[in-house]
């Protein structure tokens, strides 16, 4: 029997320079690079094994772009990424109208998202403690939170892998 292989979109969103880009490129490539354009903004495809199921996530790298496209993002994705700094509180607050504008679009109570807070290898630049970020989850209804380092491939799988389970359990591929 033909198994068609699953596709999910997924938007990556957060303030400029927590290191969505950097996260993709770790994600992808399994690459480290130092510098991206940061208006720079681009569609990434992998394919990865899901507990045995082949899955093709089609992973967007969003720039800050104006209202209008995030809209269109926001209706075409199927799960989100929204990625703070633990070096930057106001980049975690950022993230809760980020999610009230998914919800809104979406017409949706839910939908498969994580909490990602990157950078966590600067550990001597904290700002935000994990409590911060894991009260934020429970209030949206314990919404998966990571701490990651995209710097040193840090949970950067796992977080993708998360989303990945999620989607399949909401069983939105298209
Ligand atoms: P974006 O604007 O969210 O796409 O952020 P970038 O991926 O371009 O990263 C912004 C800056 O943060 C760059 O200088 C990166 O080198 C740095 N950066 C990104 N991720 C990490 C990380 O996990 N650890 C450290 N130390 N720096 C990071
Ligand atoms: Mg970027």
């Amino acid at each position: 029997l033909y198994d068609r292989r699953r596709e999910y979109h997924i938007v990556i969103l957060g303030a400029g320079g927590v290191g969505k880009s950097c996260l993709t490129s770790q994600f992808v490539h399994n690459e480290w690079i130092e510098y991206y354009d940061p208006t720079i903004e681009d569609v990434y495809r992998k394919v990865i094994d899901v507990d045995g199921r082949s899955c093709i996530l089609e992973i967007l790298d969003t720039a800050g772009t104006e209202q209008f496209s995030q809209e269109i993002y926001m209706k075409a994705g199927q799960g989100f990424l929204l990625v703070y700094s633990i070096t930057s509180l106001s980049t975690l607050t950022e993230l809760s109208d980020l999610r009230d504008q998914i919800l809104r679009i979406k017409e949706a109570n839910s939908v498969p998202l994580v909490i990602v807070g990157n950078k966590s290898d600067l550990e001597e630049d904290r700002a935000v403690r994990r409590d911060r970020a894991i009260m934020l989850s429970q209030k949206w209804g314990r919404v998966p939170f990571y701490e990651t380092s995209a710097r040193k491939r840090q949970n950067v799988d796992e977080v993708f892998l998360d989303l990945c389970r999620q989607m399949m359990r909401a069983d939105v591929s298209g």
